[in-house]
């Protein structure tokens, strides 16, 4: 990897533009030089992408990664969009909990992993998996891409904790102690989940099982997630672990009050820990819907035949999100731009060592600008724009993840 600054970069643009470029045309569209410079820069850093949902397929022909097909994320994208490492995602939705859920649960957990296993047994020269940051370097260095493995709900590793073990032996490095619907371990920020409809949580916040789960992972090393906690399990969890904590796939609520989104006092709390927030490309949390728009995403699922209980091939996936592009002319999504709103809040309010990013694609991610894993550049494109340094880009787009991750790990060697 070649070791570019921006003051070269930028000497490499200047000495390519002609003066009247240089005059007269920065508001215009980029020059081929001004391309090259920036595809240069962002192919050098190391990007660290932490949540990628996959299809329980994953693996076999009809979700085969080896191809550039109508998944958000591929090798091929991944290459071209110089994607280094992905956490690819055990998610598990939340239901009832009873024993029997919790059975189902870590039945489709196994299936989940089995997906990012057959990934990484089918393609050995392309991509292997990370257990710490050494190895994501390490891997890097040999030429392979880097999956590591995040668990999005904590749901599936059962009312003991039983599963705790297994899931760490098989790589998983954070777990997200709640999805939508509160749980055992703690309250969401949604009470959707399971077939109550809303409910009430059981624990404000962290239960004892929460805070024992805690423990457990702090002594593992595997980092303590709080994105789709609710704000009082968010702020306990910060301030209860001995290890930073992260939100791998969070947004900001000054900027749009979305319940999915952190307060600036959960921000905070996640910053004094020595974590990250990843700020995710996910359309709907960032920007409000109107009417209108929403009723245009309805029309286009229902011909689309979602939501009917019908199975979902990757090419319909791919259709639907081709649909919801062609939207952008009528109500435009969010885009890169606001994207970077978001980390410069996270800069602003926190400091530039606890903003990161994510893109949620597979799992409803996806943003004008940035809709999959081969555009990535258009982020440090924005970020370049907007004046960050060198040494700022690298740390958004994975140093910082890469510094909590091995905080996490010393953390439990202590
Ligand atoms: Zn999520």
């Amino acid at each position: 990897m070649k070791n570019w600054s921006l003051a070269l970069l930028t000497a490499i643009v200047l000495a390519a533009c002609s003066p009247m470029e240089v005059a007269g045309t920065s508001d215009t569209a980029p020059s081929q030089a001004d391309e090259l410079a920036l595809e240069a820069l962002h192919q050098s850093l190391l990007t660290v992408d932490t949540h990628i949902d996959i299809p329980i397929e994953l693996g076999t022909d009809l979700a085969d990664p080896g191809l550039d097909g109508p998944m958000q994320v591929d090798f091929p994208k991944m290459r071209s969009g110089g994607l280094d490492a992905g956490f690819f995602i055990v998610y598990v939705g939340q239901t009832s909990v009873t024993p029997e859920e919790y059975v189902a649960a870590y039945s489709k957990a196994q299936d989940k992993f089995a997906g990012i296993e057959r990934m990484l047994a089918r393609y050995p020269e392309q991509i292997s998996l990370a257990r710490n940051p050494d190895e994501v370097r390490q891997i890097l260095a040999d030429g392979r891409l880097v999956a590591a493995i995040g668990i999005e709900n904590a749901f599936p590793l059962g009312p003991n904790l039983e599963h705790l073990q297994e899931f760490y032996d098989r790589g998983a490095r954070y777990i997200s102690l709640t999805h939508f619907g509160h749980n055992d371990f703690g309250s969401s920020s949604d009470s959707r989940g399971g077939a109550e409809g809303y409910v009430e949580p059981e624990h404000q916040g962290l239960s004892d099982l929460g805070k024992q789960l805690i423990d457990k992972m702090n002594a593992l090393g595997i980092m303590v997630d709080v994105s789709h906690t609710s704000p009082d399990s968010t702020l306990q969890a910060a301030a209860y672990s001995k290890a930073p904590v992260i939100a791998s796939h969070s947004g900001v609520r000054a900027l749009y009050d979305h319940l999915r989104n952190l307060r600036d006092e959960e921000i905070i709390a996640i910053a004094d820990s020595g974590g990250v927030i990843q700020l995710v490309a996910f359309d709907t949390y960032m920007r409000s819907v109107s009417e209108e728009n929403s009723a245009a995403i309805g029309q286009i699922r229902e011909e689309l035949g979602f939501g009917g209980g019908q199975t979902t091939t990757q090419e319909t996936v791919n259709q639907y999100r081709a649909r919801l592009a062609a939207l952008d002319a009528t109500f435009p999504r969010a885009s890169v731009s606001t994207l970077v709103d978001n980390i410069d809040y996270v800069v602003n309010l926190a400091g530039i060592d606890h903003a990161g990013i994510s893109s949620d694609f597979g799992g409803g991610g996806g943003i004008k600008g940035w809709d999959n894993i081969s555009e990535s550049s258009a982020v440090t494109a924005e970020l370049v724009s907007r004046g960050y340094s060198e040494e700022d880009i690298r740390k958004i787009w994975g140093e910082n993840l890469l510094r909590v991750w091995k905080g996490v790990e010393e953390a439990a060697s202590r």
